[in-house]
Order: structure tokens, then C-alpha cells, then sequence
């Protein structure tokens, strides 16, 4: 087709012509000087985007879920009591995950829609009178709902109960996008994956350790070869690898932090805020609701959004990729049907949202949903001017 198709899942996302050109080249000597100057060139900005000065920056060859085990496996013995809020998709997969490894998982599930309340994390944690529970599984940003996570709040709350757990926030769909402060709110793990906000294919897992949380893994009786982390924690002083790295991707994540450092990280942030709540305005504009169930939950990387009654979802989504050449996300679990999702993060401006809107207004109204074409565009069209963006609208 002419022109380009548009990737608007919430992961993967568009990767820039600079990334893709960075990682367009032979592969080197892992163990040799070309290497460890990469590598150690990538930790300190590393350190810099999740927000640490102490903690240690982890990159494993593997997707999101390969962090989410490594963080884990490492801080955890079989039988350790953990505390999760499934709050959607990603944050179950989280509690199952923890289940299989044999650890005491104690889930506190909330609609679909919802967002954890440090009110309520405050009370469980004061009830948890031995301090058996020895860590707090937090979703930064719940990729199925669209609904993001005060974690400062989380964090509070743990600080209030004064409980011990360590923090372990999955920010798969949030690091690159979303602020997100280590060292400042207290995490103790960090999760992310290459293929949203640091816009690379998927493939990478990127992880940041507080001390507390290394300490932890000392006496962590978990199994692990792979993801140990101390071994991994020990090359990476040296500028090496365990075993072999995933070379064309660390070269891309070098150019991927240039461009997120280049742009200035608050500015990454207030882009994603901004192109957010223009693609929000344009969902009200067509009488949508969104699954997050309050406006200070919906996320600014990713919509999910209720499809009219009667509607099935993945229509929209079948039309929007067979005629528009854009694909939009599905509904995951129970919202398989009747909601999809529109990714708004990684490489992305005000003019490719007006684009999308305006093929989601084409795809609802082919599909006779009530909607009056233009208006959800005209909605974002006048935040994007009203709001003080500093990219070219
Ligand atoms: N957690 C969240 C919040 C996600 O968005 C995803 C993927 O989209 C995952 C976990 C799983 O990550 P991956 O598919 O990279 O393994």
C-alpha cells in the first residue's frame, strides 16, 4: 500500500528511522573493547531513565515477562508470601506467574477498570502483623485496561504501614513514557521491555535493582541459571555478558536513549501526557467511555475503550487494519469483544493521532455506530492548539 501502516498496539511500537539504521550493522566481538564501551556507555543513561542513582541497571535477551520472572526469581524462596493487585491482563499474568514458582500469592483482585488504592494496600499491609509478605507487585501502567498506577502513593502507603516488602513495579508499558523515579519512590525492582517506550523491537528486558533488593537476592533460594542476576550484575562491571548478549538490540537501545535524552526526558513525559488527553478528548467526543473506570486512572500510553453496546470490538479492529492499514489493540481477557485499544507511546506526535482518530472515526461510522465524522478529530485538533506542546503539531 502507499504510504505507511500504522502500528498502534500498545507495544510494539513505531521504531524511528535512527534506531532501525543503528541496528542495521554487523554483529562485533562481545568480548572485546567495541562492546564493553558500549555497554558501559548504555548504564549511566540507563541509570538516568529509571530515574537511580544507586541502583543497578539488568538487561536480559528477552521480553517483558523474561524481567518479570528475573525479579523474582531473584528476591524470592519458594513459600514467600507476595501481595499483588490484579488490576487487568498483565498484573494476572504477574499473580500466575508467581503461583507457578511456588510462592504464597495473595491476590487482591479489583474490577477490571480499577486502580490500586494506597488506602486499602496501607490496611492489608498493617494487617500483616508477622510481616509475612515480602513483596508488593505493583503494575505501573496495566497495558489491557489502560489504567495507570500511583506508585508514589504505593510507596506511601508501605512507608505509613512501615512494612518491610520490597516494592516491584512492572513498568513494561510505562519506562520511556511515564515518570517513573526509583531512587525517589522507594522501588526496589523495575521491569520494562524494549519494544514501547524505548521504541526497539521486542526483545530485550530491562531491569533496575535497588540494594535492598540485591540484598534480598542473596538469601533468595528461588532457582536460577539464566536470570541470576548477580552473575549477570558482575560481568556488566567489566563490560561483558554472562553468556551472549543481544547485541543488535543493546545497539539500538544506545540510539533509542539518545533520542529519549535528546528530546529531554520531562519533555518525553509531557508528549505523552499531551498526545494522551488529545486522544482522549477525541473518545468523548464519540460518546465512548473508557475502561479505566476514573479519569486520574487512564493512562497516557495506552486508551482502552468500550465498544457500543451490541458492537463487537474486534470488528473495529478487523476493519481498521483490512482497510485503514492501521491496527489497533484487542481486548485481552475478559475484554476480548468489547473493548480495543489504541497505543499512544514510543515515536509518536500530535499529527499521527489526528491520523488515527480520524481512522477510528472512519472504521465506527462504517460500522453505523452514531458518531459524527470529524468530531472526535476536531476535539484533539483544538487541544493540540489549545495545549502548550513544544513538537510540531
Ligand atoms: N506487563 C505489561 C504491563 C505489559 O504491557 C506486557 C506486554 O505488553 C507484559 C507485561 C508482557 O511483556 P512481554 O509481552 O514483553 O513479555
Amino acid at each position: 500500500m502507499a504510504g505507511r501502516d500504522f502500528l498502534q498496539i500498545p507495544g510494539p511500537t513505531n521504531i524511528p528511522e535512527r534506531v532501525l539504521r543503528a541496528m542495521d550493522r554487523t554483529m562485533i566481538d562481545h568480548r572485546g573493547a567495541s562492546f564493553r564501551n558500549l555497554l558501559l556507555g548504555l548504564m549511566p543513561r540507563l541509570k538516568a531513565l529509571f530515574g537511580t542513582e544507586p541502583g543497578t541497571p539488568v538487561l536480559f535477551a528477552g521480553t517483558g515477562t523474561a524481567g518479570l520472572e528475573a525479579a523474582l526469581v531473584n528476591t524470592l524462596s519458594p513459600g514467600d508470601r507476595v501481595l499483588v493487585y490484579v488490576i487487568g491482563y498483565f498484573s494476572q499474568v504477574y499473580a500466575r506467574m508467581a503461583e507457578r514458582m511456588g510462592l504464597d500469592v495473595q491476590r487482591v483482585e479489583l474490577p477490571w477498570g480499577e486502580g490500586i488504592s494506597g488506602d486499602d494496600l496501607e490496611s492489608r499491609l498493617r494487617n500483616d502483623k508477622e510481616q509475612r509478605i515480602k513483596a508488593v507487585l505493583a503494575i505501573h501502567n496495566e497495558t489491557s485496561t489502560g489504567v495507570k498506577t500511583d506508585i508514589p502513593a504505593v510507596r506511601g502507603a508501605m512507608d505509613r504501614a512501615r512494612h518491610p516488602a520490597l516494592l516491584i513495579v512492572d513498568s513494561i508499558s510505562g519506562l520511556g513514557c511515564l515518570d517513573l523515579r526509583f531512587d525517589e519512590w522507594g522501588v526496589d525492582v523495575a521491569i520494562a521491555g524494549s519494544q514501547k517506550g524505548l521504541m526497539l523491537p521486542p526483545g530485550l528486558a530491562l531491569l533496575c535493582v535497588s540494594d535492598k533488593a540485591l540484598k534480598a537476592g542473596q538469601s533468595a533460594k528461588l532457582p536460577r541459571y539464566y536470570f541470576d542476576w548477580s552473575a549477570m550484575i558482575e560481568q556488566n562491571r567489566k563490560g561483558l555478558f554472562p553468556y551472549t548478549p543481544a547485541t543488535s538490540l543493546l545497539f539500538g537501545l544506545d540510539e533509542g536513549l539518545n533520542l529519549l535524552f535528546e528530546e529531554g526526558l520531562d519533555r518525553v513525559f509531557a508528549r505523552h501526557a499531551r498526545l494522551a488527553e488529545g486522544l482522549r478528548r477525541a473518545v468523548r467526543a464519540w460518546n465512548l467511555p473508557l475502561v479505566a473506570k476514573r479519569p486520574e486512572l487512564a493512562s497516557d500510553t495506552v486508551s482502552a475503550i468500550r465498544a457500543p453496546d451490541g458492537l463487537d470490538a474486534d470488528k473495529v479492529i478487523d476493519l481498521a487494519a483490512s482497510r485503514f492499514h492501521v491496527a489497533l489493540g484487542g481486548g485481552l481477557g475478559p475484554l476480548q469483544g468489547r473493548a480495543f485499544r489504541i497505543g499512544h507511546l514510543g515515536a509518536l506526535n500530535a499529527v499521527e493521532v489526528l491520523a488515527i482518530a480520524g481512522a477510528v472515526e472512519m472504521v465506527l461510522g462504517s460500522l453505523k455506530v452514531p458518531i459524527d465524522l470529524g468530531r472526535g478529530v476536531a476535539a484533539a485538533q483544538s487541544w493540540f492548539l489549545s495545549s502548550n506542546g513544544t513538537e510540531p503539531v
